[in-house]
């Protein structure tokens, strides 16, 4: 067994869509290739969104496809006392402050946008004095953001090759705990990739620019980088981007016209790890993997039957 430890990072929102297969695949396909460990995180962390039903769902789910995973899943929603210690730790360091702008306000702001369509935050409550901190505190509790500094983080992806950001202009302050306690998905995963010994994360790239807050944040926290690869982006047959929200190609309905093999089959086959259109299992796919064969752009997937 080799030293790569790769995941599964699903969130239990709802059930999985082609675009949650086809990440979970690939991801699977990168570790156990190179001889490694699978692990299995469930990002539970949204109360307002996640459910333990959906949670059972995806193991059933992953199962059912022939993804296999190594140990017991990870439920975020039981790891806050080691989100509560990292951010202590950044607290400490004097990286974060409370911002008690509403979402209004800061969409008012109408801020420039980071690659991944959110606004930069202009920092206004970055520059608050304690007096004026005091006595927001006393009408609204605070989000806390991390104080980025003007830094560069650059990195070699997998996939995307070198990609890079300048934190303060590209990125901005970013949240790390929601105003209701609910600490950020950036945290968290930062947290849980170096807990779980993850080495190689293998994810779309809705989340490239997400990495290099991750990179930063696991510089300041003393935790180990591992290497990434952002998967292009599979759009339904009319070019849109898959969302929970469109139940078309989600795995309940795609179940009702496909069985597992002829859906690895597909998503083999547009990663182009198979000539032709056949029902394989991913373990059938296993000595077909190579990152060289993977596209580099968003493919748009035509589906043969229904
Ligand atoms: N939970 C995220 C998702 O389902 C993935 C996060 C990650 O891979 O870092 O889109």
């Amino acid at each position: 067994m080799s030293d790569v430890v790769g995941r599964f990072a699903p969130s239990p929102s709802g059930r999985m869509h082609l675009g949650n297969l086809w990440a979970c695949l690939l991801a699977w396909l990168a570790a156990r290739s190179a001889g490694g460990r699978m692990v299995l995180r469930l990002e539970d962390l949204d109360p307002d969104r996640c459910r333990p039903e959906y949670c059972d769902q995806i193991l059933r789910d992953l199962e059912w496809l022939g993804l296999d995973w190594d140990g017991a899943p990870v439920y975020q929603s039981r790891r806050t006392e080691a989100y509560a210690a990292a951010f202590q730790a950044l607290a400490n360091q004097g990286l974060l402050y409370p911002c008690f702008c509403t979402r209004a306000q800061r969409l008012a702001a109408s801020a420039p946008h980071r690659s991944d369509g959110e606004a930069i935050y202009d920092g206004r409550c970055r520059r608050l004095s304690e007096a004026e901190r005091r006595e927001l505190e006393q009408v609204r509790s605070p989000a806390w953001r991390a104080a980025v500094p003007e830094q560069t983080i650059s990195f070699c992806d997998l996939l995307q090759g070198f990609y890079q950001e300048e934190l303060s202009r590209d990125c901005g302050d970013f949240i790390l705990r929601r105003s209701d306690g609910v600490y950020a998905y950036q945290l968290a995963a930062v947290v849980d990739d170096a807990f779980m010994g993850v080495t190689q994360v293998v994810r779309g790239d809705d989340l490239l620019s997400s990495t290099p807050r991750q990179l930063w944040l696991q510089e300041r926290l003393g935790l180990p980088h591992p290497e990434y690869g952002h998967l292009p982006l599979l759009l339904a047959p009319d070019g849109r981007r898959l969302a929970k929200r469109d139940r078309d190609l989600e795995l309940g309905r795609l179940q009702q016209s496909y069985t597992a093999p002829e859906l690895v089959g597909l998503l083999a086959h547009a990663a182009g790890l198979l000539d032709r259109l056949e029902p394989v299992t991913p373990r059938e796919v296993l000595p077909l993997f190579a990152w060289e064969k993977l596209p580099r752009q968003d493919l748009t997937l035509s589906l043969p039957k229904p």
